[in-house]
């Protein structure tokens, strides 16, 4: 889901990144079995209700699509839903079926796909801007590559060299003054994604910038926290504004740089899983359910 982002001279769609809440903080990086839905409830699956248009089981299996091919688990968890998946609980009033005409089936899905199975590399690119020891102070970047690994079942491959943030960025300063003392300068989004589609490999599944700076969209918003070229399946996307009001009391700063690590996890493994076509859940809770926008925090 793209946030209204004003920027038709890039081509590209400022994003705010969209990640779901999660419960409690020991889980944090435990993200796999998180975002793999969890039972919950006595309720049956009902074969008298299969037909109802408003039996929201019926419409997650309709959503599915065809299971030929699929994995062996997804079939096993099918024969019990209800202990595999839950269902969101928080449809604002809206009807089952409503919920489901937005959710992307697995058919739109697969017209969706950028790219064939198994014609990409199959590798994803991170790409760092800014100082590396700035980015390893705040983020756990092994971390981030094993989860992003384990969840998307990708290759992740962290280039080495870093990107310095230089003039070429077009650093300015902060439009607000409380930001100027805790974020420092602002770059271009716009400037510094430029950057990183002339050096992506357009073989690849994506390409994800990360950077610890705080950047700003060509207009309209004061700051973004993510901006993407879907054509080009590549983006990037800031961990500046991450917990940015927590104060020493609230978090140590272990505390803060895990928070940081398992947000910055999630909105990449979501953000390369839109770059790649996939689009929004409103049935099940899951990591593609729609964001209520503004900075990823939980
Ligand atoms: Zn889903």
């Amino acid at each position: 889901m793209t946030d209204g982002g004003d920027v038709a001279n890039q081509s590209a769609a400022a994003v705010t990144i969209e990640v779901p809440k999660t419960t409690t903080e020991a889980d944090e990086l435990r993200l796999p079995s998180k975002l793999t839905e969890e039972s919950e409830g006595p309720h049956e699956y009902d074969d008298e209700e299969e037909n109802d248009f408003e039996d929201p089981w019926s419409l997650v299996r309709v959503a599915m699509g065809s299971l030929a091919g699929a994995s062996w688990r997804l079939k096993q968890a099918l024969v019990w839903p209800v202990e595999s998946f839950e269902l969101r609980n928080d449809p604002k009033g809206c009807s089952w079926s409503e919920l489901f005409r937005r959710t992307q089936t697995f058919d739109d899905f697969r017209q969706s796909m950028p790219f064939r199975p198994n014609s990409a590399k199959g590798t994803i690119d991170l790409v760092l801007f800014d100082e590396v020891s700035k980015i390893r102070d705040k983020v756990n970047l092994e971390a981030v590559v094993a989860h992003l690994e384990v969840f998307l079942g990708f290759k992740v491959v962290l280039r080495p060299q870093a990107i310095a943030l230089e003039s070429w960025a077009h650093p300015r300063e902060q439009p607000s003054e409380e930001n100027k003392k805790r974020l420092g300068q602002q770059y271009g989004a716009h400037f510094i994604l430029g950057r990183l589609k002339r050096a992506s490999d357009p073989r690849s599944v994506c390409t994800l910038g990360i950077t610890s700076v705080d950047v700003y969209p060509p207009r309209t918003y004061e700051f973004v926290t993510g901006i993407a070229d879907e054509s080009q399946r590549v983006g990037l996307y800031s961990f500046a504004r991450y917990f940015n009001s927590r104060t020493p009391e609230q978090d140590s700063a272990a505390d803060l740089k895990t928070k940081k690590t398992a947000c910055l996890i999630m909105t990449l493994c979501r953000e390369s899983l839109k770059l790649c076509g996939m689009g929004e859940c409103h049935m099940l809770r899951c990591l593609m359910n729609p964001y209520p926008g503004g900075v990823p925090e939980y």
